[in-house]
Order: structure tokens, then sequence, then C-alpha cells
């Protein structure tokens, strides 16, 4: 079993969803899923750290903003960070999506060393205050 701790990445584009794995991998335990119906039941399985949220997931699925909401909405979920990863990188997008309730914003294409550097400050002061 591993000691890293468990991060969501919430993305239907694989090439995505691979480059955002590969960046984080060696600071957490990734796992990956595409649509709404996946991620909750995952937050039901699994001990997550931070959700990494796409936004626009394909026509058959929520999209991570309604996703985002409905986690924040529920006890078990809401104490979760999540930051939106998202291709919606117009002026006032961040400041929307902040509004929302999400806890970060990151614009696409990512930037690697950034997003790597604040998940690993994130998990970092979580394990500290979980002491
Ligand atoms: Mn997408």
């Amino acid at each position: 079993m591993s000691s890293k701790p468990a991060v969501l990445i919430v993305e239907d584009n694989k090439i995505n969803a691979l480059v955002l794995k590969k960046t984080i991998e060696s600071i957490c335990e990734p796992d990956h899923v595409i649509c709404d119906e996946a991620v909750f039941r995952a937050v039901s399985e699994r001990d997550y750290k931070i959700i990494l949220m796409d936004i626009n997931l394909g026509g058959n699925s929520l999209d991570g903003e309604a996703i985002m909401k409905i986690l924040k909405e529920d006890d078990r979920y809401r104490h979760i960070p999540i930051f939106a990863v998202t291709s919606y990188a117009m002026p006032g997008d961040e400041e929307r999506f902040l509004s929302a309730g999400f806890d970060r914003y990151y614009s696409k294409p990512i930037a690697r060393q950034k997003i790597k550097g604040d998940l690993g400050l994130v998990l970092s002061t979580q394990v500290e205050s979980n002491r």
C-alpha cells in the first residue's frame, strides 16, 4: 500500500489526463475518472486529499462546476479541496470559478511545475495538520 496521498483527476480528455498524471505522480497517487458518476463512486471509495476538476466533461456528464457544487454540499466531501483545471481562460473566468466554490483555478495548457508545486504544498500542509 502506498503512503502517498490520493488525488483524483476528473478529465474527459485522455491526453490531458495523462499529462496531469505524469506531472503529479511523484508527489501523490493519482486516480483518473471521466464523468460525474465515476467521481461520486470514487470519492465514496477512497479518501482523496485533492480533486483536480475539468469543467467540460462531455454531453452525458454533469460539468465539473455542477459536480463540485454537489460535493461541497455534502458533509462527507466538503472538506476536499477542489481545483478547477480548465480551458476557460478569458478575463473574469478565474474570479467566476473561485466565486462558484472552487478552491483554486488553473488554466490550460497547465503550467506543470506550478501545479505540481502548489499540490505539494497543499498536501504537505494537510499532513502537518493531521498530526
Ligand atoms: Mn474536458
